[in-house]
């Protein structure tokens, strides 16, 4: 049954036989498989009893604030941050993302008037559908979040220039520049060269540039970015971007390095702070990374790896969306290149319930809503689909089962 008048009783028919058939299935979050893990076992061994860093460092010892150079030399071309102002931390970017939101609210950023928690008010631009985590983290520390909505090459940018210079509370965009989560969009050069120029009301202002999926191919075209640090310099904004990425979707997810690169006036203010939190990043990690990993190819290979485990799945996904829905007028989805989503729009109103309906069927899904800030998605129809982690079969049956459950609420719906 693959059209718009998806008659109720037949819907509800192969509902109750997918009900029936006890199915428990999770594509959820977007972390990557067992499989993609094993690519990185050798780190479970590495650095094989050696502790010297290239200029002869202890890496077992204190110190090193800015992280091992010879890591920040690999990453400082995928990331498009000069090595000298690309710190290595610790195992999470969000965790950055955290702290400098806190350090912002706390000490006033280069450029700023005051600190962030002696505004009246805070605002950060979220463009929707967006990352969960990063509204999660906003909400938290009672930023108010304005929903800018995303279009096919970054958020809407008339909105995001009126916003930011007719308001002197906004103080930032959330932004995943390349294969977004959860649209897989890549920001056109045209969007970056227009956030790092745009006039603000606030002196303040910072992109937070979370280049999350920089190396994250699914084909074998290598989308590029536009580097947001040069074109914010350019620009006479050189503080204006906060870069983060890491290698959670790289390494391994639980033990990897997340890092963060600005211009050095910001970098010399996140220094000194840091320097209060901790006397050093963990260098020993740092060094079997960068034994692991060699140089800018050897990271380029290794992501060619990962994209032969996680591709199919995502051409999986995208055939069986097709086989079942595609003639049916009543989703569209994307297709990305890169990064770990893949997001579904379903007919308005109908998105928890479809999600409801997978849970009942045992098929797990994120949240309706959570591509949203509050957890409020308005129209209530977008789902985000995490491919990578289930094994092919798994999400072969999870996605035939989530179009059962999408024709079931459009029936309903009428
Ligand atoms: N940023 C984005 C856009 C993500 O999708 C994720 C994980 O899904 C993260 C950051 C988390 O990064 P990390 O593991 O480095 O904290």
């Amino acid at each position: 049954m693959t059209t718009a008048s998806v008659d109720v009783d037949s819907a509800r028919r192969a509902y109750e036989e997918l009900v029936g058939r006890g199915l428990s299935l999770d594509i959820t979050r977007g972390k990557p498989s067992p499989r993609q893990l094993d690519l990185s076992a050798d780190l479970l061994t590495l650095p094989n009893g050696e502790y010297r860093a290239a200029d002869g460092t202890d890496t077992r010892n204190y110190g090193g604030l800015k992280g091992l150079p010879e890591l920040r030399r690999i990453f400082a071309g995928p990331l498009q941050v000069p090595a000298e102002q690309l710190l290595a931390a610790g195992n999470s970017s969000l965790e950055l993302m955290h702290d400098t939101v806190a350090q912002a609210l706390l000490s006033t950023l280069p450029g700023g008037q005051r600190r962030w928690a002696d505004e009246p008010r805070v605002a950060m631009l979220a463009p929707v559908p967006g990352y969960d985590r990063h509204f999660n983290l906003a909400e938290r520390f009672g930023i108010e979040l304005i929903p800018v909505p995303m279009t096919e090459t970054g958020p809407d940018l008339d909105e995001v220039e009126r916003l930011a210079a007719g308001d002197a509370a906004v103080k930032g965009i959330w932004c995943v520049p390349k294969y977004s989560n959860p649209t897989g969009v890549t920001f056109s050069d045209e969007t970056a060269a227009r956030l790092a120029a745009m006039p603000t009301a606030a002196p303040d202002f910072r992109i937070f540039w979370d280049n999350a999926y920089a190396v994250h191919h699914l084909t074998e075209v290598e989308t590029e970015v536009a580097d947001i640090l040069t074109l914010c310099a350019q620009a006479g904004n050189a503080d204006r971007a906060f870069v983060f990425g890491s290698t959670s979707k790289i390494t391994l997810a639980g033990a990897g390095v997340g890092f963060f690169g600005a211009s050095e006036a910001n970098i010399a203010w996140w220094l000194g702070l840091i320097a209060l939190r901790t006397i050093g990043p963990d260098k020993v990690n740092h060094l079997r990374h960068a034994r692991f990993l060699k140089d800018t190819d050897g990271l380029r290979g290794h992501m060619r790896k990962h994209a032969e485990i996680i591709a199919p799945k995502f051409d999986a996904v995208d055939r069986i969306l097709t086989e079942e829905l595609g003639e049916s007028g009543l989703v569209s989805w994307t297709k990305p290149a890169g990064g770990y989503f893949i997001s579904l729009t379903v007919p308005d109103g109908t998105a928890k319930e479809i999600v409801r309906l997978a849970k009942e069927a045992g098929i797990a899904l994120t949240p309706a809503g959570a591509t949203h800030p509050h957890g409020d998605d308005p129209a209530d129809a977008i789902i985000r689909i995490a491919p990578t982690f289930p094994e092919q079969a798994e999400v072969e049956e999870a996605v035939r089962g989530l179009a059962v459950c999408v024709r079931l609420a459009a029936a309903q719906r009428g």
